[in-house]
């Protein structure tokens, strides 16, 4: 993404004091490619804000600007987090590859449903290929005195979900979020275990909600969304979980997920505190996306 941050060049970018021209808008739709844009989606884009500016004279950059904004906000889906009933029990399985922010996004989805919807949770330590996955699942489930539900490194992940089901079904807890395997042997081998513990969860979950969100790290590019694709095509996930936003090289990942896969972002998560978490804002992604 060069040196220079992606919301300056788009600020620089809009900030020459000529009329438009051009040569803005082609400018503009390689910065896109640069934000996270396929290529055919960036020349689309700019294709609208040309046609809009077109109609409505438009020729002023900071107008020009604007129009670009709301056509921004316009290709995100928007889709608030659930808000699961009284007697509902939910149950969320994060998905994402290692380093990501998987187990760090289940400690702190477990404190905001605990502080702010008086939910019960309990974490379920699904990822098992690691042992330090179990153990780090445990440290945060102890800072925050939330239980976590684990079987020894090795054991198979969909029993350990089974149990946690067991757990909140016999009153320990009315949310389960589950930690599951970024990496494996192999990347089929992967897919296969994490469909086993889907159709197992789907089965034994009866009326409780449930629930698959890919942890995505914003900084990652392009790269984010081909994870997204491996991910969705194996389990169809419900939306996803964006990491690392507090970092200078996040880019505009959120428009390609809207865009090429119907995905919707949930939350975004910025920095390593359990509070650093907050549910996706399309104004406050396509301000910031512009500088
Ligand atoms: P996992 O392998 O996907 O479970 O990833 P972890 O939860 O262990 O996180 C990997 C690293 O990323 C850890 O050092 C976390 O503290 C860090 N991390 C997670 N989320 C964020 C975030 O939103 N911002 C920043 N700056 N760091 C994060």
């Amino acid at each position: 993404m060069g040196t220079m941050r992606f919301a300056d060049r788009i600020r620089n970018l809009f900030g020459i004091k000529s009329a438009a021209s051009e040569e803005l808008f082609e400018d503009l739709a390689d910065l896109l490619v640069e934000g996270d844009f396929g290529a055919a989606e960036a020349f689309k884009t700019v294709d609208a804000l040309q046609d809009i500016c077109r109609k409505n004279k438009i020729t002023d950059r900071d107008k020009i600007r604007e129009a670009l904004a709301d056509l921004l906000k316009g290709m995100l889906i928007k889709k608030d987090p659930p808000v699961f009933g009284s007697n509902e029990l939910g149950v969320i399985l994060l998905l994402g590859v290692n380093g990501v922010g998987k187990t760090t996004s289940a400690a702190k989805l477990a404190n905001l449903y605990r502080s702010s919807a008086g939910r019960r949770p309990l974490l379920a330590a699904a990822d098992t290929f690691r042992a330090a996955a179990i153990d780090q699942l445990k440290i945060h489930g102890e800072r925050l005195g939330v239980r976590v539900v684990a079987h020894k490194h090795g054991g198979d992940p969909a029993a350990v979900v089974y149990d946690a089901l067991e757990a909140a079904v016999s009153g320990a807890g009315d949310l389960i979020i589950a930690d599951t395997a970024g990496r494996m042997h192999t990347k089929s081998a992967l897919v296969e275990e994490l469909k086993k513990i889907d159709r197992i969860v789907e089965s034994k979950s009866g009326n409780s909600r449930y629930l698959k969100w890919l942890v995505l790290d914003a900084t990652t590019g392009r790269n984010a969304l081909a994870q997204a694709e491996i991910f969705h095509e194996a389990v169809s996930l419900d939306g996803v979980i964006l990491t690392k936003y507090d970092s200078s090289a996040r880019g505009g990942i959120a428009f390609s997920l809207s865009a090429d896969l119907r995905l919707p972002v949930l939350f975004v998560c910025d920095g390593e505190q359990y509070e650093n978490i907050a549910p996706f804002d399309p104004h406050r992604y396509v301000r910031e996306f512009l500088g």
